[in-house]
């Protein structure tokens, strides 16, 4: 059988990546659908470093780049479906704004918070992202992961530790599509939902600027946002990387910020708020990759 996907050499991972900067993959393959991707593992060096990118939208690829294969699945492995008893079986690539909007149009409810976080399934389960007190697991009935083999599992919930913007499970299994566990509601409530969602989004979050959304976790009985203002950090720059304005948690590039610039403002931000009282913020976004 023969590899239909698209394979790239040397890419920067600021093209995909939503904070627009980061190092060069050394490979990156677009698989054209689950068996291609299936394929395409069971061919590469047992020791290949590999990582996985949806939208990139929770992730910092260092200035080094990273030596290794880069599987990107934004735009690919886009099946979704309704199956019985309110099942919606979604692949790895479908975006989460997108499974908001077709189950609140077909009169499905759940995953309106969905909307707003820009990101995609695999990413999502991935993270356990979650938003305005609802979270991915809460609503999933199973996941179909892939090994480095190409050999496809099903496996439940129970199988992973699930924690806030957290998840533990199957070592060298990344995921290739949930099914989600939907409830019968009205279609006109769940879209204004989404709206009402989607409204207090653009009223507190810089949502037309290069970040990653919330930088940092919130700490028990806290918010890091919070905590990053009371420091005040807002609008404190290192390089090209700011923290935002508009929301404190967030870390803007503004425009020609390096991985560099960004993960020293991390740095900054644990110092001083640690400094000022005692907590460690701990990032939500996951940092990879080889130094400059
Ligand atoms: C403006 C903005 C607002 C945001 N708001 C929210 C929010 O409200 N709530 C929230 O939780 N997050 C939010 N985020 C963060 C981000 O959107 C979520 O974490 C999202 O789930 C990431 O999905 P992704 O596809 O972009 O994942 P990526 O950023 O591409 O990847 C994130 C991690 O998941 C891994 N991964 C990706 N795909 C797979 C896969 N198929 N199998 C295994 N691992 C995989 C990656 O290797 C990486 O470690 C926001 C981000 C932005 C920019």
């Amino acid at each position: 059988m023969k590899l239909r996907g698209e394979l790239q050499e040397n890419v920067s991972m600021g093209d995909f990546c939503s904070w627009r900067t980061g190092g060069e993959a050394k490979r990156l393959y677009r698989p054209e659908d689950a068996e291609d991707l299936a394929l395409f593992l069971s061919g590469l060096p047992e020791n290949e470093p590999l990582l996985w990118v949806g939208l990139g939208s929770n992730l910092l690829v260092r200035d080094g780049g990273f030596n290794g294969t880069v599987i990107v699945t934004k735009n690919r492995l886009l099946e979704m479906r309704f199956m019985e008893n309110g099942i919606l079986r979604a692949e790895a690539g479908v975006t989460c704004a997108k499974i908001a909007r077709i189950c609140a149009r077909e009169g499905f409810t759940g995953l309106e918070f969905f909307a707003g976080i820009p990101g995609t399934v695999g990413g999502a389960l991935a993270m356990n992202a979650g938003a305005f007190g609802s979270e991915t697991w809460e609503h999933v009935e199973a996941v179909e992961t892939i090994d480095r083999q190409g050999q496809i599992h099903r496996r439940s919930p129970d199988e992973y530790r699930v924690a806030y913007r957290h998840v533990e499970g199957k070592e060298g299994e990344w995921f290739l599509a949930a099914e989600f566990c939907l409830e019968n509601g009205d279609v006109d409530e769940a879209q204004e939902k989404i709206r009402a969602l989607l409204d207090k989004r653009s009223a507190t979050q810089p949502t037309n600027q290069a970040t990653c959304g919330s930088t940092f976790r919130n700490p028990d009985n806290d918010y890091a946002a919070r905590l990053i203002e009371e420091a005040g950090l807002k609008g404190f720059a290192i390089g090209g990387a700011m923290v935002s304005e508009k929301h404190a948690n967030f870390i803007v590039n503004q425009g020609d910020a390096t991985a560099a610039d960004i993960e020293q403002l991390i740095a900054h931000v644990q110092t001083t708020v640690e400094e000022l009282n005692g907590i460690q913020l701990v990032p939500e976004v996951h940092v990879v990759g080889d130094p400059s």
